[in-house]
């Protein structure tokens, strides 16, 4: 099979060994694969994430070397191992939560030498974590269920009443996530935060009811404007180094900060400040496979808006050219997807 395969900063395209499914598992023929965020932060800083996970007693392989990416995958079931039940069909479309059971282990999709993730024409996954993908959604929708999952998981740790004053700062696809889900439950006052004018464009069109330049205006002076006294919650999903300090001295009383954006490096902040004004700081990570069923579920009921998040569609040899885009801020892109 051919796969885009990372090899120390570079993406070669070239042909690999096509999987044979084992004990419980199936055989998947990738229809659609997104490119993440953090498949992005792996790409420059694999070294880095590797020795600070040695660092905290994790044994991990070398990821800068002959790693295939991808774990925002859709695809259509072609083999089925032994021990598996065959509820599903071959031609099933499937999503799952990217995390294959392979004996004993339980290995991440997209982030693991001992199995390949989407940025490939097939991969393995485990039977028993297949959702079906109804025929009538979209290959396109259906591979944005992992990143919404993190938004659905996102807003359930923010313990919403209902009438909250929301700020998303970062309009990348997890808070592009964020603030179409907020749309989707019908919350008044969502600002969203995004230097890019082309993302606070797909920020507007998602269901932001203000967006802001911050390199010009706080979203907090904006708050004050239209929500005055109003409970906020607000959603960091940028992980920029000092950011996280900043909103701490800009949040109203009692503010929740849910903190999504991975800021790879040491940060500060001020916790008096953070004390006198009784602030609530959430970080969240992942979601739980109700939360991933759940993503798919609005999805397919198409409760949600998500066709403004795909920004780019390549193929295998369109990767390189992906990541340097993404990479990119004058391209501000959200969503990449790549159809093997
Ligand atoms: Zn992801």
């Amino acid at each position: 099979m051919k796969a885009a395969v990372m090899r120390d900063g570079a993406f070669y395209v070239e042909d690999l060994p096509t999987p044979v499914p084992g004990p419980g598992q199936v055989l998947v023929k990738t229809r659609a694969c997104g490119i993440c965020g953090s498949d992005l932060h792996l790409f420059k800083h694999a070294k880095q994430i590797v020795e600070t996970a040695r660092g905290m007693g994790a044994a991990v392989d070398d990821l800068s070397r002959d790693l295939v990416l991808g774990h925002e995958f859709v695809g259509e079931i072609v083999a089925f191992g032994s021990d598996t039940q065959g509820a599903l069909k071959p031609g099933d479309r499937v999503c799952s939560v990217p995390f294959l059971l392979d004996g004993q282990e339980i290995l991440p999709i997209g982030a693991s030498k001992k199995t390949s993730g989407a940025y490939a024409e097939f991969l393995l996954l485990s039977e028993a974590m297949l959702l079906k993908v109804n025929d009538d959604v979209p290959d396109a929708a259906a591979a944005l269920t992992e990143p919404i999952a993190i938004g659905v998981h996102a807003l359930n740790k923010a313990r919403l009443q209902g009438d909250e004053a929301s700020i998303v700062i970062g309009c990348g696809p997890i808070g592009l996530a964020i603030i179409a889900l907020l749309k989707a439950r019908g919350a008044k006052t969502i600002i969203a935060s995004d230097p890019s004018t082309k993302r606070r464009e797909i920020a507007q069109r998602l269901g932001a009811s203000s967006v802001v330049d911050p390199t010009s205006e706080s979203p907090f002076t904006t708050l004050a404007g239209q929500a005055p006294g109003k409970p906020v919650v607000v959603y960091e999903c940028a992980g920029v180094t000092g950011l996280l300090a900043g909103i701490v001295l800009e949040a109203p009383k009692d503010t929740r900060i849910i903190v999504a954006g991975i800021c790879p490096g040491e940060d500060k902040l001020m916790p008096m400040v953070a004390i006198t004004k009784e602030l609530c700081i959430q970080y969240v990570s992942y979601y739980t496979p109700n939360e991933f069923a759940e993503a798919l579920d609005l999805l397919s009921r198409g409760a949600l808006d998500w066709e403004p998040m795909i920004t780019g569609r390549v193929g295998l040899d369109g990767v390189s050219g992906a990541f340097a885009a993404l990479m990119n801020p004058a391209e501000s892109h959200a969503k990449i997807l790549i159809e093997p």
